[in-house]
């Protein structure tokens, strides 16, 4: 198995030679395909397994080879992630992934002042990695606006519940659009996870590691 593949495109592909990536990991390899052909997807999967990778390359994909409503950056894709850490590792992966591409990510987490966040969220970007809290401050606030989102991804659901976002994280999922991609993430599947999962995917594809 090659990342070339799984017909993702150039840029990515070149991208990934820069990083010295050779192979997809397991979870990519299950994963990026589904992903790919627009499938919900549940991943028990914890961190250093390539999951980020295995989320972020097909919205890159996808993303990169469609063209911005009216020219305007949309946030296409969010992404939640319980802690800061997480949130900006995933956005510096994201950021090496799409290097060669149009594509702009944005970040955007608590404990740190508010109004530069409300500026770059101004300018607008096609992905945005969060934490729940100042998401729904952000939003409530109309500086995001979730409407064009087609692919959401939660990231270590199981962990968001653990540190009590779980309220949080359902509040942001309210203001998603219905119609959309889910993809899911957790290592461990506790009663109300389950009952989250049954709620938010359609027929997913089981990716387990
Ligand atoms: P993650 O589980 O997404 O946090 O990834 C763990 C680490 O593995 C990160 O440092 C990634 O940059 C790296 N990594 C992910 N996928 C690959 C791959 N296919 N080949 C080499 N390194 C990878």
């Amino acid at each position: 198995m090659t990342f070339e593949s799984l017909q993702l495109n150039p840029a990515i592909l070149k991208a990934l030679r820069k990083e010295n990536y050779e192979t997809p990991t397991p979870i990519q390899a299950q994963s990026i395909p589904a992903a790919l052909a627009g499938r919900d997807l549940l991943g028990c999967a914890q961190t250093g397994t390539g999951k980020t990778a295995a989320f972020s390359l097909p919205i890159i994909h996808r993303l990169s080879g469609q063209a911005r409503k009216g020219g305007k950056r949309a946030i296409r894709a969010l992404i939640l992630t319980p802690t800061r850490e997480l949130a900006i590792q995933i956005m510096d992966n994201i950021k090496a992934y799409s290097q060669f591409t149009e594509l702009r990510a944005l970040v955007i987490v608590g404990g740190v002042p508010q109004r530069p966040q409300e500026r770059d969220l101004a300018q607008g970007c096609d992905i945005l990695i969060a934490t729940p809290g100042r998401l729904i401050d952000l939003i409530n606030q109309k500086h995001v606006d979730l409407k064009d989102v087609e692919t959401f991804v939660l990231d270590e659901a199981d962990r968001m519940l653990d540190m009590g976002f779980i309220h949080d994280v359902k509040r942001v999922i309210a203001k998603l659009p219905a119609k959309r991609q889910t993809l899911f993430f957790s290592a461990t599947m506790p009663p109300e996870i389950a009952q989250l999962v049954k709620t938010l995917l359609i027929d997913p594809v089981k990716v387990e590691i």
